[in-house]
């Protein structure tokens, strides 16, 4: 048995609701710091990054420029169309050279290419992006008899890290790997913690066994778990982050594995539940 609170990101920051936000707001004050006005970034065609980057981009006066993964389709994405609307310029890579995103020499390109410009990595995964969610952290009920557990989905870490930085060691946080096998998650988020000189940050574990297929796949289980969800709790869950994070709460009290006070975080994504026709 167990309770459930949800603290819902989803219904935060106006266009651009979740996690992204937090992490795009502390990109957005490292780039005002240092004089740029463009920021660029790097996404698929269904990004939560992309579409997020847009969004504030446009409400705070920045020019953005996202760099998106695959052949440009004849028919655009609902998030590409978007993210055009709000004035984003987007340039398409092939896969192949998109894997070469991060190398120095692309980098040098394209800040030739666009000039004076903050290159944040895909999915705001940075040292700015860490300390950005931290303010996720003030944002939890806070501290009765017994301290909920804190539960989220993970892609690239950075959220659990700026969490796991401003909160206290006795605290216990468990991130939903939404990836098949991605060991280096662990190492990512220790490298995380370790660049904010966290040395007292809660206590943390990635969780493997929930990505019901790989990134954006989805098991028959999750899809018939996401359905019963929304119509019991009519709450709306993304298949690739928010639907696997609440799958794994589900199991773990219905297996025993888990039980008490449980804190999920939703951390949003609704604008990619867009993609899924039986949704
Ligand atoms: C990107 C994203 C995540 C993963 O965040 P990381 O900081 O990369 O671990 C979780 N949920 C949603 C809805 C996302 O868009």
């Amino acid at each position: 048995m167990g309770t459930v609170s949800l603290l819902r990101l989803d219904l935060s920051d106006g266009l651009a609701p979740g996690n992204k936000s937090f992490k795009l707001r502390g990109n957005l004050r490292d780039a005002r710091d240092r004089g740029f006005n463009r920021l660029l970034s790097f996404g698929g065609a269904w990004s939560n990054h992309l579409h997020a980057l847009a969004a504030l981009g446009e409400a705070e006066g920045f020019e953005t420029v996202g760099i998106v993964r695959g052949e440009e389709s004849p028919t655009p994405s609902p998030m590409l169309i978007d993210a055009r609307r709000w004035g984003m310029q987007l340039e398409y890579l092939s896969r192949q050279q998109y894997r070469q995103k991060s190398s120095p020499d692309y980098l040098a390109s394209i800040q030739k290419r666009y000039g004076p410009c903050l290159i944040i990595p895909e999915g705001g995964a940075n040292a700015a992006g860490v300390k950005g969610c931290a303010a996720i952290a003030s944002m939890l009920p806070i501290s009765r008899l017994s301290e909920p557990l804190i539960v989220l989905p993970v892609g690239t870490g950075t959220t659990l890290a700026g969490l796991a930085v401003s909160m206290s060691s006795n605290r216990r946080i468990y991130g939903i790997s939404v990836l098949k096998g991605a060991w280096d998650l662990d190492l990512q988020v220790g490298a995380h913690l370790e660049g904010q000189g966290a040395g007292q940050a809660a206590n943390w574990k990635i969780l493997h066994e929930y990505h019901c297929g790989g990134y954006a796949r989805v098991s028959p289980e999750l899809k018939a778990f996401i359905i019963d969800f929304e119509r019991v709790h009519q709450v709306a869950l993304d298949p690739v982050y928010t639907g696997k994070a609440l799958f794994a709460v589900h199991q773990r009290l219905k297996s025993g594995q888990w039980r008490g006070e449980i804190t999920a975080i939703h951390t949003g994504g609704l604008q990619g539940r867009r993609g899924y026709s039986w949704l």
